[in-house]
């Protein structure tokens, strides 16, 4: 009986850490489009980006891509209890259902000392979330708003080269 208590306040404590990291990205995210604003335009990539504020501040907005008000959840997965959190870090299932979408993060979103890649992975998800599946539209974007607010972007060519992204209508920023 013992036993199973402390492993109960064990799995809780986990638990609320990894929210807890989940809680800080986004506010970190949220900081860093923020600070990337003013030197924006209104839209980037098609994204319109007083749409975009909503979605990542408020979890609600109204969506000329999906049509209609969405509102969206943020879920952490346990550990193999999502397959997609085999290859991602965290991922949004497209298209919404009944006027909702769900962020879910994968255990190794919380791995211990990635906070910048954490609130990047942020601002790239959202992308989805706003706009749909296009991964090149997400990373242009990410590193363009990571580039306005820092002066620089985190290099992501791998990942840009693996969708082809050469041969898309989206650029890095220089
Ligand atoms: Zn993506």
């Amino acid at each position: 009986m013992r036993f199973c208590l402390a492993l109960l306040i064990f799995v809780v404590g986990s638990l609320s850490a990894r929210a807890e990291t989940a809680q800080t990205a986004f506010s970190e995210a949220i900081d860093l489009f923020e600070a990337a604003l003013p030197s924006l335009p209104a839209e980037v990539m098609s994204v319109d980006l007083s749409t975009y504020r909503d979605a990542i501040t408020l979890r609600k907005f109204r969506s000329a891509y999906w049509g209609g008000t969405l509102s969206l959840g943020v879920a952490e997965a346990g550990e193999g209890s999502e397959r997609s959190c085999k290859s991602f870090a965290a991922f949004v299932r497209l298209p919404p259902e009944n006027g909702e979408l769900l962020l879910t993060l994968c255990p190794q979103f919380s791995t211990p000392g990635a906070d910048a890649l954490r609130r990047l992975t942020i601002i790239h998800e959202m992308v989805h979330v706003v706009a749909g599946p296009d991964e090149c539209r997400a990373m242009a974007f990410a590193a363009t708003v990571e580039k306005a607010a820092t002066g620089t972007f985190t290099p992501v060519d791998r990942y840009w080269s693996a969708n082809n992204c050469a041969a898309s209508a989206f650029r890095l920023p220089r």
